[in-house]
């Protein structure tokens, strides 16, 4: 195998003892959520992600209906190296046909998740997307069953996920110390939204790790646009669009930028960048190396701020109403 032009560092997740890839790769694409994407370019973009570095693929059964499991599975299994040369996550409690975060359910999910990604344990199993649930539920049921599935060793480490914010403190406040290892928040650490910053310091007195994904707000900050179902208001696409064609005219990659952005955070253990290619994983493996030796371009990020400051951490509805 031919060396690794560059490579991704490793960071410690919380109280985990894990160490996950600065860059990690979300494998929604590979469930052709984006767009199109065949097997052999499944394979071979897991591979060339391993190859400079990324230890870390995060998935779920709800990406694709189940494609995207198995996608990865494929890839992973290609790689031909030691199970403990790499990390997973998967989810629970989210599928195609909607949300179920029962105990029966969840303990059914994890079997059929392994099987798909051709494993014998996952590293992490998150809760995915829990504001669709009741939150007292995923506290009194799904959090103890999943502990079971720990005792199991068909999980190492137990996640939740979700868009708002105030879904992890409401959970985090009602559990033992230790129970939630880790986090995993989307689209609110990047040029257009920030807001998990407030939220660092508290995960940190809990010791959970944090995981923060969509650096490129699910593809409003890329050339291509974001996909047909994406939920930000027409207000929001807008400024990103013209974010981004301000850095196409200087000839810079928003991508580039966006995700230099969420890297630089050394809070944020793991940021999941969603690949299906292998130029995309070597664009942005060399984004966090440019990162590391020349720092971020300020003068551009400066401007795409200035465009964005309408929006600024302008978000939209998700999950259903509790308190
Ligand atoms: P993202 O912001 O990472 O954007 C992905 C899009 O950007 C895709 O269309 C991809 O093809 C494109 N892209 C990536 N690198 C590029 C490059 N260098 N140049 C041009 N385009 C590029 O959004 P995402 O995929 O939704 O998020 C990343 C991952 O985080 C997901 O795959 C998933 O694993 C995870 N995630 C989890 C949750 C949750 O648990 N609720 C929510 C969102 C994302």
């Amino acid at each position: 195998m031919a060396m690794p032009r560059a490579k991704t560092e490793l960071r410690t997740l919380g109280n985990t003892g894990l160490k996950v890839s600065a860059v990690g790769f979300g494998a929604s694409p590979l469930g052709s959520v984006f767009g199109p994407v065949g097997e052999d370019d499944a394979v071979a973009t897991v591979r060339e992600a391993f190859r400079l570095g990324i230890n870390f693929f995060d998935t779920s059964p709800y990406y694709g209906g189940t494609l995207s499991e198995k996608m990865l599975g494929k890839g992973l299994k290609a790689l031909q190296v030691p199970r403990s040369g790499y990390i997973v996550a998967t989810k629970c409690g989210r599928y195609k046909e909607g949300f179920d975060f029962s105990a029966e359910r969840v303990t059914k999910s994890i079997d059929e998740s392994l099987e798909r990604l051709q494993l014998d344990y996952v590293d992490i199993l998150h809760c995915h997307d829990i504001e669709f649930g009741s939150l007292d539920q995923i506290v009194s049921e799904t959090i103890p069953a999943l502990r079971k599935l720990k005792q199991e060793g068909k999980i190492r480490f137990i996640g939740i996920t979700g868009l708002p914010l105030h879904i992890f403190t409401y959970v985090l406040d009602r559990v033992a110390p230790g129970t939630i290892d880790v986090i995993l928040s989307y689209c609110h650490y990047g040029v257009n939204d920030s807001t998990l910053l407030e939220l660092l310091p508290y995960l940190k007195s809990k010791g959970v790790g944090v995981i923060s994904a969509s650096p490129l707000s699910m593809g409003l900050l890329t050339e291509q646009g974001p996909p047909e179902w994406h939920p930000a208001s027409p207000e929001l696409k807008s400024a990103c669009k013209a974010a981004v064609a301000h850095c196409k005219s200087k000839g810079k990659k928003i991508t580039n930028l966006a995700l230099q952005y969420s890297l630089a955070n050394k809070e944020i253990s793991s940021v999941l960048v969603g690949m299906s290619s292998i130029s995309q994983v070597e664009e942005n493996v060399e984004a966090f190396t440019e990162l590391e030796r020349l720092g971020i371009d300020q003068e551009t990020l400066s401007e795409v701020e200035a465009i964005l400051k309408p929006v600024k951490n302008l978000t939209w509805p998700s999950g259903i109403n509790q308190n």
